[in-house]
């Protein structure tokens, strides 16, 4: 079982929205970063009646938005990525128009690869269906406890324990979901998450990653501000390049400890020195 043991690092981002002091307002958030490290083995084992993950073309195509921000003559230095980006059963739930919004959300996040990094990223879009967090019965916006979902939280595929777990459904995706076709593989639901690390059972978690990887599984919810949805999405993708959680340089803004979360997303630099530094523009 523990043949392909690997120690990796998995990002967490956490964010806590500040709704009840007087003078701040709704969209304005903290957000609160954790460098948590969770070994991690193969997961040979099948979640239950061996059901997979399922892909489906959206019933209306979805139209790129175009990248607002790719000048006409940096197009030829930018090396283009494939990104696929998958739509949870919770997402579409959400938005009256999730196709609408998934374009136009991730038309912004390269902005800051392209202008730092020559790193841009082509976008294509699938439905994805029968994940384990689509099974949670918990509404989209619970969090989940140990006592409404079931046995104490765990991070495996192979039970049907914590449909909200980040982890699981992480794994599961990059169990079942490949294709040679793309080259990093976005998850987007709506539901705030949870997840086992080390003995701690942590809720209210954002997204998930390991350093280096090309899946990412991330909470995209309508109840983030529009600017936090693309930083969440634009940290995530960090951590696939190499970044970290806690490394950022003392007092530094970055977007890897939510620096940038209320700030336009029209920046170029979106990095302190020492994530600029762990930052590998080859990884992919
Ligand atoms: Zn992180
Ligand atoms: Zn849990
Ligand atoms: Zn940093």
């Amino acid at each position: 079982m523990f043949k392909l043991l690997e120690k990796l690092i998995i990002g967490i981002m956490l964010v806590g929205f500040i709704i009840c002091s007087t003078n701040v307002p709704v969209s304005a958030s903290t957000t609160r970063y954790e460098d948590l490290p969770v070994e991690w083995c193969e997961m040979e084992s099948k979640f239950p009646n061996n059901d997979n993950i399922v892909t489906s073309t959206p019933i209306e195509t979805i139209t790129p938005t175009n990248d607002l921000f790719v000048m006409q003559d940096s197009k030829a230095t930018v090396r283009y990525l494939n990104l696929r980006v998958m739509l949870g059963k919770t997402y579409l739930e959400d938005y009256s128009d999730a196709n609408k919004e998934a374009s136009d959300r991730v038309s912004y996040v390269d902005y800051p690869f392209i202008n730092t990094w020559s790193i841009g990223f082509t976008e294509s879009f699938t439905n994805l269906t029968n994940m384990p967090i689509d099974r949670c019965k918990l509404s989209n916006t619970t969090l989940c406890t140990d006592a409404a979902c079931g046995k104490g939280c765990n991070n495996d595929t192979d039970n049907d324990v914590h449909h909200k777990n980040s982890i699981k459904n992480l794994n599961k995706v990059r169990k079942d979901i490949k294709d040679d076709n793309y080259d990093l593989f976005i998850t987007l639901v709506s539901t705030p998450m949870c997840g086992i690390w080390g003995s701690d059972h942590l809720t209210n978690t954002l997204g998930v990653s390991y350093i280096n990887d090309n899946y990412t599984f991330l909470s995209n919810s309508s109840s983030i501000s529009t600017n936090v949805r693309v930083r969440i999405m634009q940290h995530e993708i960090c951590h696939m390049f190499g970044c970290n959680d806690g490394l950022c340089t003392k007092d530094s803004s970055c977007i890897m400890n939510g620096g940038y979360d209320g700030i336009s997303l029209y920046t170029s630099n979106v990095w302190c020195s020492s994530c600029k530094k762990d930052f590998n523009p080859n990884a992919h």
